[in-house]
């Protein structure tokens, strides 16, 4: 079992190298984004509560986001297999929080340059499901995913003035958290610019190398 916290900034690749290492680790990709507007979508009380506070790409005050992780590392698959957190935490409330309720193994930072991702964003599509394509893919044209079924659009967040608030929050909140997971000994930087296939790669190696170090010792 491996549990592992994926950090990277709006448009690095997060979310597409999330679910390739879950894939890889088999552990669960627990991403608290696409959680939120799952519950969003349903119309649940959660999503009621968060629909305007993602709409404008602010953070989801912790408390409401401790409750969600908490019940989802609750689950059978993740007390079996670990996790592959993306997108929490994100703040160093959020950290302290996650570290009383679990052994985390590692906190990755798949490092990418702010002035690479603003345009990644602005051709970024996703479906329901969370699948992820730019705007000249055949998925965005046709406007359905080819995986699941379900439509293929530009998410409400991805606009220039959420853009913008959410690469604040980045920068001043979850640059903290990181810090904090790194004080622990518990940060791996790691290079996010490439392909997906290489950049996955090189997440893979330099992923098993620490761990296995860190087992050694
Ligand atoms: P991105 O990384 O592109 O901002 P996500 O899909 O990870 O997108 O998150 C979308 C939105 O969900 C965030 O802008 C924020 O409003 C909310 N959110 C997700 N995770 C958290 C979290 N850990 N703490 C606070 N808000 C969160």
């Amino acid at each position: 079992m491996i549990r592992l916290v994926l950090f990277g900034r709006q448009g690095a690749g997060k979310g597409t190298q999330a679910s390739m290492l879950s894939e890889h680790y088999k552990a669960p990709h627990i991403s608290t984004g696409d959680m939120l507007r799952e519950a969003v979508a349903e119309g649940t009380a959660v999503g009621t509560r968060v629909r305007a506070i993602l709409d404008a790409g602010e953070l989801v005050p912790d408390e409401t986001m401790l409750e969600v992780i908490k019940d989802r590392l609750d689950h059978d698959d993740v007390q079996q297999h670990g996790f592959l957190l993306d997108g929490f935490p994100r703040t160093v409330g959020q950290a302290k929080s996650l570290l009383k309720i679990t052994v985390v193994d590692l906190a990755v930072d798949l490092d990418v340059p702010e002035g690479l991702v603003l345009d990644r964003i602005s051709s970024r599509r996703v479906c329901q499901q969370g699948h992820i394509y730019t705007v000249g893919d055949h998925a965005a044209q046709s406007g359905v995913c080819p995986v699941d079924g379900t439509p293929v659009v530009q998410r409400d967040d991805d606009t220039p003035d959420a853009v913008t608030a959410r690469l604040d929050a980045y920068k001043v909140k979850t640059a903290v958290a990181m810090a904090y997971f790194d004080s622990q000994g518990l940060l791996l930087t790691v290079d996010g610019v490439g392909d997906p296939e290489t950049v996955f790669h090189r997440l893979v190696s330099a992923i098993d190398e620490r761990l296995d170090n860190d087992a050694r010792w």
